[in-house]
């Protein structure tokens, strides 16, 4: 209080009547006597003050008390606490007067004035307001002046620097020092190599790297042609600072070069004084030095920022491809992309920076930390819309029609012998539902033209023999250059893979509708994939590969004359053109689940790779799956994919591209394996249209780069995203499980509906025959419990597909615990809600250019027919009061590792906001974790530390969501599958594999089986497993308290090498929501945001 008193004093009434202050000085040196001198807090607080204070008013400044609170405060181990203290206690605003009333003295003490400055250097720092008390106290003028005048003086110069350096941080402060010449003033100080004074230069280039962070001050330097110095004196500390005892120096220029060049002038200063060839080459002769890698990665920063900005080599981003809707909703989508005035240009826009606004008026925006609660923005808050809907907003006789779905469930088994099962199975073939006209979407697609289609199919070589005429080897229709036609050999598999059989495929592949009509088939889809048997590691990172790939890049600007710029192949051409001079790779993608849209050869053995945007939208491209041949063996070939959209991939944490060699397949090795070297995903330089960016300008795309060297003379290969799955070998898997039926099994295939793209979407039942028509075994049979599943809705997420692969084939499997299962309940399979995304190579979207698992809520019966077919099976379920006991949706998870799941708690979500009161009232069963749990348990790809419970609010239109709370399903999920690898359990530090996804569908059902004997009714009187969940629950809810549980941001660690993912202009860090997960749908929704890597 006393102090307080002094302190208003001392600002107001101080100067004015001194004897006041020494009275009430007084009274704080009695108190001190009083209690002894106690070095707690408080008194040493007073203590500091008064013995700086007194000798003030007395008019006899002592520089002692200087030195006790050098001596006593600063300087002493421990010392940052009472400079906390010192502080606190207003200390610094002290100083500042100090300095003021010093300078009124002419001419100043020197001596006072170096003690000041020595002093606020070093407490200055810890003052959150220092700058701003500078200020408004008139100390800034003071120091710049004083140093104005004493730039010979070495010994005043060093402790005012670094005062000023101080100042500097505070934006507003920066402003003003910039409009008192203080910019030029630095200037004076730094300069060519000297070894005199280093510790000065240092301080000079720290202060002047603060002032540009101001954008005037930037400015300032740009027209005043500070650049060019800057990068000589770079190069002049560059050339004689050979020991590199000065790296502090060298990273101090550079660091100005960097904020200067945050604005765009600055850039273009920096590329008219050929700054980028100046940064290039010192970069590299830094390169062999470990410890000079902070300037390298600077430099690099430096110029990936100045590198300038380039369109991407396409004439729109729209699809390639457009698919005439059966009617376009005015607002959505596909509105909006197709109703731009003619002649707009979609891929870049007019201005393509957003950060060279006027930033004069920067607030004191000190220590603000707004992003601090950020990450919780999407956590649902509202009770309501986490409490069950209660109303079903669909009449009874609308669902009706849906019982034919469910013929199950009123089977009577009459007409069945079971005496002699095999004779008349009521179950086969599936039968037909009758027409209805209320669902007249649902029809069967009729075969394509044959006869156009295998004529086209020359690239698989069915030409001539045709599809059924295969005992094996079918003609090599590759028009190899020697023309010699080599003898195709299909390789037997049919007892490694008994689901495949490529006549089948090709079979199936006729039937399946794409938008661009395709009719080659890939060889990888039509010889089948044997997963391998070696282990394959998650990639261990290679030091600097990033930057090195970065140098690549900026070469090209360097040395254009190595350019080629050829483009070898394009979607967007007519007749895409064919190169083959025996230079180029060869590229296609014109098949099913195909995706690239142009290639482009930039030098000799590196290419420029453009995926196409999902049909009928102008983004979500990530999936890519094409072949190339054409190669030279030994050749080390680069490719880069130079439009990704999301900020962050697994491609950077160990994750390889997928190949097919068709020499390797025809050898007897059919298989996909992991491969590709110095793999690295970083933002470049070609800029991203608003109108593909949310709204949001100057956003960049990113690379995803790998090398890679071919074995194989002659060779096709295919690269792929992730393990192709398509929708024409779901059909035949589909085929080939219905044949190992047997007559304990009921399996029953229906077709949904159709899709947008004409294709049938298929829908699964199965479960046990009963034993016999007696009424028990009925009765049991139709009472069992639903497991509803469905997989596919991303179709860019093939694990799912493979994972459904597992869960389907172990469902139709001959073992005790298959048996057991299916007698256990009866299971409702969707296994692809988006055959047309899949069949086209969309990412994301289906045709209507939207994404179906956002669709929920409101299906529309035209637009999303799976969705909103799909919802009313669970509807109809719901109103006959059989809603499933388990609903879960497969997906695939592209920046996390492992397997998991995500479920709806209404309490977890509580938890994990303020909402606290009424989180004590709410029940709720805690059923939901035992799956996941029991996943845990027995899956080795399964993480449990990785599931989570929230509810979002931008999932609130996904099945999982609205499952729950709409049909009211307790266990309802999503479940994940990493397209990288595991790094826990069995698997850790292996990449996953179609053999691990599978088993991960079939541990699923195991999962399943153990859920039932934890749910039955005799079971739950043995408490123990449940005990065993409650007690992890608690441990979760102990956890669930602290922020790290709700963690929805990249999870990887940092690694020896810093990347960068922030060299966009403006060095803003990167938080735009368009660099959340484009997996989210509403790129503009500030909400997506927090959801970058959920991809459900
Ligand atoms: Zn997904």
């Amino acid at each position: 209080m006393l102090l307080g008193q002094l302190e208003r004093l001392n600002r107001e009434a101080m100067l004015a009547d001194a004897e006041i202050g020494r009275q009430i000085t007084a009274k704080i040196l009695h108190l001190i006597q009083t209690q002894g001198e106690k070095s707690t807090k408080h008194i040493l607080g007073y203590t500091m003050t008064i013995y700086l204070l007194e000798p003030f008013w007395k008019g006899q400044w002592e520089n002692n008390s200087l030195h006790y609170v050098n001596d006593r405060c600063v300087c002493v181990p421990g010392g940052g606490r009472r400079v906390g203290v010192f502080v606190s206690k207003g200390g610094t605003g002290i100083l500042l007067q100090l300095v003021l009333s010093g300078s009124k003295e002419s001419p100043p003490s020197e001596e006072l004035m170096l003690q000041l400055h020595s002093l606020l250097a070093k407490v200055g720092p810890k003052d959150r307001k220092f700058g701003v008390k500078a200020r408004l106290n008139g100390a800034l003028n003071v120091t710049v002046n004083l140093l104005k005048q004493n730039l010979q003086n070495h010994k005043l110069l060093l402790p005012c620097l670094q005062v000023l350096r101080v100042y500097s941080s505070n934006s507003v402060n920066a402003v003003s020092l910039g409009k008192n010449g203080v910019l030029e003033l630095m200037f004076k100080i730094i300069g060519p190599y000297s070894k005199k004074n280093t510790s000065l230069l240092k301080v000079s280039l720290d202060t002047l790297g603060a002032l540009l962070k101001s954008k005037t001050n930037a400015r300032r330097a740009v027209d005043r042609a500070h650049v060019p110095v800057l990068l000589y004196i770079y190069q002049d500390w560059h050339r004689n600072d050979t020991r590199h005892r000065h790296m502090l120096i060298r990273k101090g220029v550079l660091g100005c070069l960097k904020n200067i060049t945050n604005i765009k002038l600055g850039r273009k200063a920096f590329i008219d004084a050929d700054g980028m060839r100046i940064l290039y080459n010192t970069s590299t002769e830094c390169l062999p030095v470990r410890t000079l890698d902070p300037l390298i990665n600077t430099s690099s920063l430096i110029m990936r920022k100045c590198f300038p900005k380039n369109r991407l080599p396409l004439p729109t981003i729209k699809s390639v491809f457009h698919h005439q809707l059966p009617h376009v909703p005015a607002g959505g989508p596909v509105a909006q992309l197709y109703n731009q005035p003619l002649g707009v240009d979609d891929v870049v826009d007019e201005s393509d920076d957003n950060d060279d606004v006027e930033t004069e008026n920067d607030t004191e925006n000190e220590e603000e930390d707004k992003d601090h609660h950020a990450r919780n923005d999407d956590i649902e808050t509202d009770i309501n819309k986490l409490r069950p809907k209660e109303t079903h907003s669909r009449p009874f006789e609308e669902l009706k029609i849906y019982e034919r779905f469910f013929l199950e469930l009123s089977e009577d088994f009459q007409r069945f012998n079971f005496d002699n099962p095999k004779s008349a199975s009521p179950l086969a073939p599936a039968p037909t539902p009758a027409p209805v006209h209320t669902l007249d979407t649902i029809n069967i697609t009729k075969d394509h033209d044959e006869q156009e289609l295998v004529q086209g199919m020359e690239r698989v070589a069915l030409e001539g023999t045709g599809p059924q005429g295969g005992a094996g080897a079918e003609e090599w229709a590759e028009e190899e250059e020697g023309g010699e036609g080599a003898v195709l050999e299909v390789p037997d598999t049919a007892l490694l893979l008994p689901l495949h059989d490529p006549d089948l495929y090709v079979e199936m592949v006729k039937s399946t509708r794409s938008v661009p009509q395709y009719s080659e088939v890939a060889y990888p889809d039509y010889f089948g994939h044997v997963a391998p048997t070696f282990r394959e590691h998650i990639l261990e990172r290679v030091y600097g590969v990033q930057r090195t790939k970065i140098f690549q890049d900026i070469e090209r600007l360097i040395h254009p004359n190595d350019i080629l710029d050829k483009v070898v192949y394009d979607l967007d051409i007519q007749s895409c053109p064919v190169i083959d001079d025996g230079e180029s790779l060869k590229f296609n993608s014109q098949f099913e689940s195909g995706n690239l849209r142009k290639a482009i050869q930039a030098r000799k053995f590196e290419y420029d790779l453009v995926l196409n945007s999902d049909i009928n939208s102008n983004h979500y491209h990530q999936w890519f799956y094409f072949e190339v041949s054409g190669m030279r063996v030994g050749a080390p070939y680069r490719f880069n994919i130079i439009n990704c959209e999301k900020s962050n991939s697994q491609f950077n944490y160990g994750m390889q591209v997928l190949m097919y060699s068709v020499q390797e397949a025809i050898s007897g090795r059919p298989r996909w394996v992991r491969t590709g070297t110095d793999i690295c995903y970083y933002k470049n330089h070609f800029s991203r249209s608003s109108i593909a960016a949310g709204g949001q300008k100057g956003k960049s795309y990113y690379t995803m780069t790998f090398s890679m060297t071919f074995n194989h003379k002659d060779d096709v290969c295919y690269f792929a995203y992730h393990y192709p799955y398509t929708y024409s070998t779901l059909k035949m898997h589909l085929q080939k499980l219905e044949a190992l039926r047997t007559p304990q099994i009921y399996m029953r295939q229906d077709i949904l509906c159709e899709t947008l793209g004409g294709n049938s979407c298929p829908l699964l039942t199965i479960t046990a025959m009963p034993e016999s028509t007696s009424n028990d075994q009925i009765c049991q049979f139709r009472n069992r419990p639903l497991v509803f599943l469905s997989s596919r809705v991303h179709p860019g997420e093939t694990n799912a597909s493979w994972v459904m692969k597992g869960t389907l084939e172990f469902l139709m499997g001959s073992s005790p615990l298959a048996h057991s299962l299916r007698e256990a309940y009866i299971f409702k399979i969707v296994p692809m809600l988006n055959p047309d995304g899949v069949v086209n190579g969309n990412h994301r979207c289906s045709l209507s250019g939207e994404d179906l698992n956002r669709q929920w809520q409101s299906p529309s019966p035209e637009l999303h027919p799976t969705i909103y077919h799909t919802k009313s099976l669970l509807q109809y379920l719901a109103a006959i009061q059989r809603a499933p006991l388990v609903f879960c949706d497969y997906h695939g998870h592209s920046r996390k590792k492992n397997v998991f799941m995500y479920g709806c708690s209404l309490k977890e979500t509580v938890w994990q906001t303020n909402i606290s009161a009424t989180s004590c009232e709410l029940h709720e069963d805690l059923g939901y974790r035992t799956l996941p749990k029991i996943l845990s348990q027995m899956a080795p790809a399964f993480s449990m530390a990785s599931c989570s419970f929230v509810v979002e609010r931008s999932k609130e239109a996904t099945a999982r969501v609205v499952v729950w709370r709409e049909i009211g399903v307790q266990r309802s999920y999503t479940m994940e599958s990493t397209l990288c690898g595991c790094d826990q359990g069995k698997y850790k530090g292996l990449q996953i594999g179609t053999r691990e996804l599978e088993e991960m569908g079939a541990q699923f059902c195991v999962a399943l089986l153990r859920l039932k004997r934890l749910t039955s009714p005799l079971e739950l009187r043995n408490h123990a497993h449940l005990l065993d969940v409650e007690s992890d629950l608690i441990e979760t809810r102990c956890k669930v308290s602290s922020p790290s549980t709700y963690v929805l941001e990249d999870e990887e660690h940092s690694f020896m090498e810093e990347v960068d993912y922030s060299a966009e202009s403006g060095d803003e860090p990167d938080n735009d929501p368009d660099a959340a997960d484009p997996h989210d749908n509403r790129l503009s929704d500030s909400e997506s945001n927090n959801h970058r890597d959920s991809l459900t």
